[in-house]
């Protein structure tokens, strides 16, 4: 899944210390000691301001987020970054996920750093073990790098809350174009169609954060596209198992091929909202999209 690590440090009055942030952690992982646990570094910027840090933009979701902070930060970067790997001594089934990465420079500066934290701590404790690193595929740029950084990363991670942001310019948070964010729109999908095949060309593990992927509809679309890994809120995952339950994926990859050819974002809702209703899951369809 993905644990955001900026909510405990938005419930803080100040930066939490290294060891703080062990014990934060340390919790975390060995609440699921037998699963690999996906811990994103610190996202802040765009609409999670620390009240300890304002940042004062005219375009926050287009400035200083996510890993453009920590890569400017490098000591609170190295802080979190040894924190994870000290927690994950006892289990080792912490992977790092690196948020808002736009460029191969910036995750070449952030591995560098991860790798450094790495040397330094196994020199003081041999079991401090090199977690999975992966990437987050949000900002439009990346779509397109993917083969260039495949072999960089061991993972990468969808965060469709950003990346239909950034695809159609609309800010998430905005409800006067609540109407234009359409998490269905033709050009979403055929990104992570794109995504997903580019993905299984380069065998690099892919898996889908963003709410998209906890939605009913967007689940069933994104299995017929060929996505097996998504993350969810908990709320969302015995529906989820249920629907994937009662389905079959060669009818869902019909469903998807069908939306791939529709020009309008709520011609697919409707292919999706028509299956449901064929099926008898239209009790799992909230109101509105
Ligand atoms: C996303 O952008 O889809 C995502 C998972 O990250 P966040 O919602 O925290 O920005
Ligand atoms: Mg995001």
């Amino acid at each position: 899944g993905l644990y955001r690590t900026e909510i405990s440090f938005l419930l803080h009055h100040r930066f939490p210390s290294e060891e703080e942030q062990v014990l934060q952690y340390k919790s975390v992982l060995s609440t699921y000691p037998d699963k690999r646990v996906v811990m994103r570094t610190l996202d802040i910027g765009g609409d999670k301001a620390l009240p300890y840090l304002p940042i004062e933009e005219d375009n926050p979701f287009l400035g200083w987020r996510g890993i453009r902070f920590t890569l400017d930060h490098p000591d609170i970067f190295l802080m979190q970054i040894r924190a994870m790997m000290k927690s994950s001594v006892d289990h080792q089934n912490l992977s790092i996920l690196l948020p808002m990465v736009s460029g191969t420079q910036e995750l070449d500066s952030a591995l560098e750093l991860i790798d450094r934290a790495h040397q330094e701590l196994v020199k003081q404790d041999s079991r401090i073990a090199m977690p999975a690193i992966g990437v987050m595929i949000e900002v439009p740029s990346m779509i397109y790098l993917l083969p260039l950084i495949a072999e960089k990363v061991d993972f990468v991670s969808i965060g469709t809350n950003d990346l239909t942001q950034y695809l159609l310019a609309v800010d998430r948070n905005n409800a006067r174009v609540a109407d234009v964010y359409e998490s269905m729109h033709p050009s979403v999908v055929m990104a992570l169609e794109h995504i997903h095949q580019t993905c299984e060309q380069l065998k690099l593990p892919v898996c889908i954060c963003g709410e998209l992927a906890g939605d009913p509809i967007g689940a069933l679309l994104m299995v017929g596209l060929g996505y097996r890994s998504l993350s969810m809120n908990t709320s969302n995952v015995a529906k989820v198992k249920y629907l994937l339950r009662h389905t079959d994926s060669h009818e869902l990859r019909e469903l998807a091929t069908q939306a791939l050819m529709k020009p309008y974002g709520n011609d697919n809702y409707s292919i999706m909202t028509s299956f449901f209703a064929d099926k008898g899951f239209s009790c799992f369809i909230r109101a509105g999209k």
